[in-house]
């Protein structure tokens, strides 16, 4: 989780394994006090290997988008009291839209995007090259439009990095 240290280090977030009877839970996350001067615990189904499994960064990525988004927007800081409502169910798949947006932004931001496809011919490639399952990929793809400057911005000053691209992978530019 080595992209992540920065932010987990300034948040005060470990990350563990869930229990193994939580099957359908990929990743939870508890928080305590105002994000990111607090602490917190990122549960991973442990299906996932901890470290850069691109199935585990995408995980990770989307539990920090959510609080991300609920420290700079309104974004509920958790939701998944929402999902054990069936009445709230459609609130819930948007605001999970939400996190994997942002997430999918984060990993593949647009400076990395220009380089598809003429440096990354294939998304299964530029995929591969930021760790990142393909479907992350496509998701980043499929907004061009969208834009977390305020986030990045936050980010910027909290850790000195706007995304969750590896920072020695010489990627974007
Ligand atoms: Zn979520």
């Amino acid at each position: 989780m080595r992209r992540f240290e920065a932010l987990l280090d300034r948040a005060g977030i470990d990350v563990v394994d869930l229990p193994p009877q939580v099957e359908e839970v990929k990743g939870v996350m508890v928080y305590l006090g105002q994000f990111p001067d607090g602490c917190g615990r990122i549960f991973l189904n442990p299906t996932l290997t901890a470290d850069d499994d691109p199935h585990s960064v995408a995980v990770v990525a989307h539990e920090l988008a959510h609080f991300l988004l609920s420290t700079l927007t309104d974004h509920p800081r958790h939701v998944l009291p929402l999902l054990l409502d069936p009445a709230q169910r459609p609130g819930y798949n948007e605001l999970e839209e939400e996190a994997d947006c942002l997430a999918a932004y984060l990993l593949v931001p647009p400076d990395v995007r220009t380089h598809y496809p003429s440096r990354y011919p294939t998304m299964e490639s530029l995929a591969a090259a930021l760790g990142v399952p393909i479907w992350v990929v496509e998701r980043a793809l499929a907004h061009p439009d969208y834009d977390p400057t305020p986030i990045c911005a936050f980010l910027s000053d909290l850790i000195g990095h706007p995304t969750f691209v590896p920072r020695d992978e010489g990627l974007a530019g």
